[in-house]
């Protein structure tokens, strides 16, 4: 589903799941499910980050690729849709930029960001995280290496009240290892969505070099 269609429908309550998505998968998938059951949600916004300011140090994917392959991991699933908000712009992705965008074209729905513990261990050093508290609340699931403690929930000031803990399957699943294990030849199957997983193949994604033509 398209932005522009959720916003038809008078959304009221959406999780908004930024990211590089580089490539989406069962990680991704099942915290949003999880958001979307546990805290009510109508929508889940997909919205992959134009360039992450914290991952300024690798080559990402096309956003082309990176799109398509959203669409393909959230297809046949109405309540989950894809936002261009964020990808389509030039310069930095800042998250404070796109809740602002995705507040001002829904307004007056709830928002929750919906991350992983790991990026909740880094939201102190996001711009402006005291307006992204602001305008929307937080939703965390939990991963592995990623503690949640007092340090981190008082880092940020009001983050402790705007913050709900989801109640979500851990999962090991990163983008970081799926590229690392198609780059060394290992199987990925059945750790992203098969669409998604086939989609990887045929472009030569995350591949060490492209196979010579023949
Ligand atoms: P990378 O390994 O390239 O950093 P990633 O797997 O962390 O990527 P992102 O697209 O950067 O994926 O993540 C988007 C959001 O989803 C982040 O908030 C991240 O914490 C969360 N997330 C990703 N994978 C998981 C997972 N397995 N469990 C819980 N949260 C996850």
């Amino acid at each position: 589903m398209r932005l522009s269609d959720a916003c038809a429908q008078g959304t009221q309550r959406i999780g908004v799941l930024g990211g590089t998505f580089d490539p989406i998968h069962i990680g991704h998938l099942v915290v949003a499910d999880n958001a979307l059951q546990q805290l009510a949600l109508d929508t889940i916004l997909f919205a992959p980050a134009g360039q992450p300011p914290h991952k300024p140090d690798r080559a990402i994917s096309s956003a082309t690729d990176r799109k398509a392959m959203i669409e393909i991991a959230i297809a046949g699933r109405p309540e989950f849709a894809r936002s261009d908000i964020d990808i389509d712009r030039e310069g930095p992705s800042f998250t404070v930029d796109l809740l602002r965008r995705i507040d001002e074209t829904f307004s007056p729905a709830a928002l929750f960001f919906v991350m992983g513990a790991d990026s909740l261990r880094d939201f102190s050093t996001w711009s402006r995280p005291e307006s992204i508290l602001q305008i929307a609340r937080i939703a965390v699931a939990r991963r592995p290496g990623a503690i949640i403690d007092d340090h981190v929930m008082s880092s940020v000031p009001g983050l402790a009240e705007r913050l709900h803990l989801l109640d979500s399957p851990l999962s090991h699943i990163s983008s970081t290892d799926l590229r690392a294990r198609v780059r060394r030849g290992q199987t990925i199957r059945y750790l992203l969505p098969q669409g998604v997983h086939d989609y990887i193949d045929a472009k030569y994604l995350y591949r060490a070099e492209r196979p010579a033509p023949t």
